[in-house]
């Protein structure tokens, strides 16, 4: 008798859970090309789904700067025994030092006193890089295509239609939609439906080169009308990545193009010193750059018949959380569990509140005050901030406060669904 290993029979398990997504007969679409997307895109390749995988721009987005994978999030890496690849790309961070104009550290925060939980996560990796570990990692069965989008939708009982932006037509079993905090399929399958929660924060967020006196320990310098900016150091021996934040309503600049943002940032920081001129240099010569002010996305529901939401498009919870890719993560996992699960999809739409709703509770739980806060605008604030800052580094005040800096990564149940991998678990880390 021929023997099978552990996986294989995992996945002959999972053939028989899954057939009722299988039963539907027909696609998958999945829009949007990130974190979110193309993990939904490997569950379900996984289990022999066949899918279209298609995203906005025209190539795929190696962009972005540092994202956090907490909790649950190691924990799906872990089972896609991804985790390990995950670690060896994380970006080499100590900890975060508030620094004052001269870069004389006014209180340090290091990655251990708050562990997982705390404002540097264990596993800090750009964007980009776990985006295209994944997306490498998809296998046969997911037929990517970039530069198009969902320009009408229509479903009917035992299907979805779909006109791409391109003219090609689609009808599909299932549609997934990935497509990040402002979704345009969202918009056009549950129009009026998201409440969205402005955050009184904006950031751009682009690479910078490297030099010298750049250690291992991202540095925040906060100065006056909300101002400031992030450099973290970078997996790469050549590169920051940058943040520059503006704390103050939404002023309709996520909507400029490119350009537009920089000349904004540009003439917002003019009169600042620190590192901000070199920063302002390099965020003008990068194309690496993305600007968005931040907004939690608020949905009573996140499906409609056969269009379910995940990731950001569902519940972004902004970066201000350190959620936003450890709940896309997981979210995609229990979406294509929970669809694997019920043959109606109505019952997985269930089956996916009951898991994520709690979850994404969590990751959404920050106080709006929290950004006003930590980006004074007034001399006086500042200097509060400072002292504050002094206070709450020196132990052990500084381990109660910077373990619950982070929303609770692990306050989910996440079910070990039967679903196939194709390959042995990684073990616990
Ligand atoms: C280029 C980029 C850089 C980022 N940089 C940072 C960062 O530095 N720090 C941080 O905290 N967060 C960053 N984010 C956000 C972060 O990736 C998410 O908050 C989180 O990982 C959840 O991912 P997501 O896949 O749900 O959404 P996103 O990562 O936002 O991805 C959405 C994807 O959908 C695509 N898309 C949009 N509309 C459509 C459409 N109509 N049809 C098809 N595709 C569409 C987008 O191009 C994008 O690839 C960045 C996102 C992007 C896209």
């Amino acid at each position: 008798m021929k023997h099978y290993g552990t996986s294989y029979v995992m996945y002959l398990l999972c053939q028989q859970s899954c057939w009722r997504l299988a039963d539907m007969k027909g696609r998958v679409l999945v829009t949007g090309a990130s974190v979110a997307g193309v993990t939904a895109a490997w569950w379900l390749a996984r289990q022999g789904m066949p899918v279209d995988l298609v995203e906005r721009v025209a190539s795929f987005r190696d962009g972005g700067q540092n994202v956090d994978v907490r909790g649950a999030g190691r924990a799906v890496l872990r089972r896609m025994a991804l985790e390990q690849a995950a670690l060896d790309l994380s970006t080499s961070e100590y900890g975060t030092d508030l620094v004052d104009s001269d870069n004389q550290v006014i209180a340090r925060f290091g990655v251990d006193e708050g562990g997982d939980r705390g404002p540097t996560a264990e596993l800090k990796i750009r964007r980009g890089d776990i985006a295209r570990l994944i997306y490498d990692d998809l296998g046969d069965g997911v037929d990517a295509r970039f530069g198009d989008h969902v320009a009408g939708i229509a479903q009917d009982d035992a299907g979805v239609d779909v006109t791409f932006a391109s003219g090609r037509p689609g009808r599909y079993a299932t549609v997934i939609v990935a497509e990040g905090v402002g979704s345009s399929t969202r918009e056009l399958v549950f129009p009026g439906e998201n409440d969205p929660r402005w955050m009184d924060m904006t950031v751009a967020y682009f690479s910078v080169p490297r030099r010298d006196h750049d250690g291992d320990y991202a540095r925040l310098y906060n100065t006056t009308e909300g101002r400031g900016a992030i450099l973290k150091p970078d997996r790469e021996a050549t590169t920051l990545g940058a943040y520059i934040g503006m704390q103050g309503k939404a002023d309709g600049t996520q909507d400029w193009d490119s350009d537009r943002q920089k000349r904004h940032v540009r003439e917002r920081f003019a009169d600042v010193g620190w590192e901000m001129p070199r920063l302002l240099d390099a965020m003008q010569a990068t194309d690496d750059f993305y600007y968005d002010a931040m907004r939690q996305v608020r949905m009573d529901r996140w499906s409609n018949g056969r269009v379910f939401l995940t990731g950001d498009a569902a519940w972004c919870p902004t970066g201000l959380s350190g959620m936003g890719t450890t709940l896309a993560i997981v979210g995609s996992y229990v979406l294509v569990g929970e669809l694997c699960r019920h043959a109606d999809p109505m019952a997985a739409a269930r089956g996916y509140e009951a898991v994520m709703r709690p979850y994404v509770e969590e990751g959404q739980s920050l106080p709006k005050i929290v950004p006003r806060l930590m980006w004074p605008h007034s001399r006086l604030g500042v200097g509060a901030l400072r002292t504050a800052a002094r206070v709450v580094s020196a132990a052990p005040l500084q381990k109660l406060v910077t373990a619950n800096f982070a929303r609770d990564a692990e306050k989910v149940d996440l079910p070990d669904y039967p679903l196939a991998t194709g390959r042995a678990a990684e073990p616990v880390a």
